[in-house]
């Protein structure tokens, strides 16, 4: 198949109570695993490029792979996806290489700003029907080149879900509810929590629309003590329960994107590896052992908080 944009798919997702998984790559590796992972399962998935990204690995080379990896896989719908796209012609330029999906994100921005942004964003993307992403509300932590501190996160208004969608002509809307950015998503002791209450607020107001969630990693605990014990240093780290997002997929939120946990299944892996195996020196040895890590963590996704097995 070749790639398509996320409309379809997500109408699928909002029908039948669950999520599209949104995993973000970098690499060969990363983009073979999770493939692995969704033509076993006959999951759709949507491949998204943050910024950095993009300039990490060069755009041609992420475009090439991922059509090598469409070809290779026909029966699952792939969505190739810009995250966070910080400006117009960030999106535009991703939507002329061959992006199917785009997210505008102007949510640090003031309102009306945001809706000018976005709504010319829609105007170019529809042109070549790529579908447009956008965010109200603010998540705390890191995302790449975006840093918010707790203070300036903010949760959505659904106040302004109805106005902002009609105005701008989006097709998804990332919205905040308790998710944040990175792998330091709550402090020990605190009660991680998600405001499903202000998703079935948004909801209301937007019957039928798909609602997108960021910062949605679970931060695995079994990998964190792995990456603890092999000499890594990452105490606290801490994400969201599964079944708090399996919960949201069942309602309105039909994409969730992981980042962080697919970073820290490699990493842990490779620690673990090189731990155990000091005289090994040929990349393709680790490499292939972080490749079967992240296709064992997306099945892990797909089956316990996308619920998108067998959706292809
Ligand atoms: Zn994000």
């Amino acid at each position: 198949m070749a790639l398509v944009n996320t409309k379809e798919m997500f109408q699928k997702a909002y029908d039948g109570g669950y999520a599209i998984g949104a995993f973000n790559i970098n690499d060969m590796e990363i983009i073979q695993g999770i493939m692995g992972a969704c033509a076993d399962l006959k999951a759709p998935v949507i491949l998204q490029v943050s910024s950095s990204a993009r300039k990490y690995a060069h755009p041609a080379y992420l475009v090439k792979m991922v059509e090598a990896a469409c070809k290779e896989n026909p029966e699952i719908p792939v969505a190739l996806h810009l995250d966070h796209g910080s400006s117009y012609e960030l999106c535009k330029a991703c939507i002329d290489d061959g992006f199917t999906s785009v997210m505008f994100d102007g949510s640090s921005k003031p309102y009306e700003e945001n809706v000018e942004e976005a709504r010319k964003v829609v105007e170019y993307a529809h042109k070549y029907n790529v579908t447009v992403e956008a965010e109200l509300g603010q998540l705390a932590g890191v995302e790449d080149e975006v840093e918010v501190s707790d203070d300036n996160a903010q949760f959505t208004d659904p106040n302004e879900v109805q106005d902002f969608v009609t105005r701008t002509g989006v097709d998804s809307l990332a919205i905040a509810i308790g998710t944040s950015h990175g792998a330091y998503k709550f402090k020990p002791g605190q009660n991680p929590k998600l405001r499903l209450d202000i998703l079935q607020e948004v909801a209301n107001r937007l019957p039928g629309f798909p609602i997108v969630l960021h910062g949605a990693s679970s931060v695995l605990p079994e990998y964190v003590q792995m990456v603890n014990q092999f000499g890594g240093k990452m105490p606290d780290a801490i994400g969201i329960p599964e079944e708090m997002l399996r919960e949201a997929a069942k309602m309105a939120v039909c994409k969730i994107n992981v980042d962080s946990d697919l970073r820290l299944a490699m990493t842990a892996t490779v620690r673990k590896y090189f731990a155990e195996n000091p005289s090994h020196f040929d990349p393709r040895q680790y490499l292939g052992v972080a490749r079967d890590a992240i296709q064992s963590l997306v099945a892990h996704k797909i089956n316990t908080v996308l619920g998108c097995e067998g959706k292809a």
